[in-house]
């Protein structure tokens, strides 16, 4: 590995400072960072972390969701009562990311920012909602999370800017929601497929929301690929097995994965039908169980 300074800033100008002026790049957990630089994929003169700027490690109520800071640590998001009780689907999803070593050591600016095309963490976002919230040269910005996804390990930052964190939306009251995720080596692979399923429904058991997102498949814009047609499908209607059926049949088609090592094409289509399937039976037996017991 080639030699790099670490720098410490203790405030938030000090670090844009830095980023403007150097060839230098945030560091969070380092699990992805140290990779790239290990293997002289990438070479740095600075790597800047934010551990010591106050603020940036906080897990808060923001409207009725939560604010994540981007020094959070994924461990800290799975302990949390308040995303246990406001994000069940987001606890979930980190759950599955890699072993507790990756998960205590990564970072939410860092897992947001790395831009993996199979996170767990940025399919959980894309079917929760929410704004990225970025500091730069020229003061702060808000992207919502759907806009700051572009490509494979590509995000909507600019030279220079960093991320500070992220308010993430609760689902609506009363919906429940699930998160599968399928792979094909070790359980600490990202995903060959993956579905997160949110479903909201009425007092007269009709649907009022619904989400459905995909990841890992989405060959030609890498990114988590929400499936609105079969959203609009059953929206304002009862969520019957054959709306689940033909849902899962809408993803099925929109999905297009590139075969890979995990797996080739066709499986990973195949998996998008069953596993969508599974995901919103499990999530409308949730919200009807809800609303049986009131
Ligand atoms: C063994 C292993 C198993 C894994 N399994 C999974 C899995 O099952 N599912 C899954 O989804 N992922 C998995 N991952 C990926 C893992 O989730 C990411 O490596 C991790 O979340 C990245 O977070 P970090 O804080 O370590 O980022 P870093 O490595 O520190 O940084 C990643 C990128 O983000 C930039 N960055 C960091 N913080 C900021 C900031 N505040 N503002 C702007 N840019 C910033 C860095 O410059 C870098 O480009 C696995 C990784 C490993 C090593």
């Amino acid at each position: 590995m080639q030699k790099f300074h670490l720098l410490e800033p203790i405030s938030l100008d000090e670090a844009l400072g830095v980023l403007a002026k150097e060839d230098a790049r945030v560091i969070g957990g380092g699990t992805a960072l140290v990779v790239l630089l290990r293997n002289r994929l990438l070479s740095l003169r600075y790597v800047v972390s934010l551990g010591k700027i106050p603020g940036l490690r906080i897990i808060e109520p923001c409207g009725d969701g939560v604010y994540l800071g981007a020094c959070t640590r994924l461990r800290d998001i799975e302990g949390s009562a308040l995303v246990a009780e406001r994000l069940p689907l987001l606890r979930t999803a980190v759950g599955h990311i890699g072993n507790v070593r990756v998960r205590a050591a990564a970072m939410v600016g860092g897992t947001l920012c790395e831009a993996d095309y199979q996170s767990d963490f940025s399919l959980a976002l894309v079917a929760l909602g929410g704004r990225v919230r970025v500091r730069g040269g020229r003061g702060e910005r808000v992207i919502p999370i759907e806009d700051f996804y572009l490509g494979p390990y590509t995000t909507a930052l600019e030279a220079g800017e960093l991320v500070t964190g992220i308010e993430i939306d609760g689902a609506p009251r009363g919906a429940s929601s699930a998160y599968l995720k399928h792979v094909t080596g070790p359980v600490t692979d990202r995903p060959c497929v993956a579905v997160a399923a949110v479903v909201g429904l009425d007092a007269a058991g009709r649907c009022a929301h619904a989400r459905l997102v995909l990841g890992g498949v989405n060959g030609v814009s890498s990114r988590p690929l929400r499936v609105k047609a079969a959203e609009d499908l059953v929206t304002g209607d009862k969520i019957t097995a054959k709306a689940i059926a033909d849902m899962s049949a809408i993803a099925y088609r929109e999905a297009d994965p590139a075969s890979d090592l995990k797996a080739p094409a066709w499986y990973k289509k195949q998996m998008v039908r069953l596993f969508c399937r599974r995901a919103l039976e499990e999530a409308l037996a949730q919200g009807s169980r809800s609303l049986a017991t009131g």
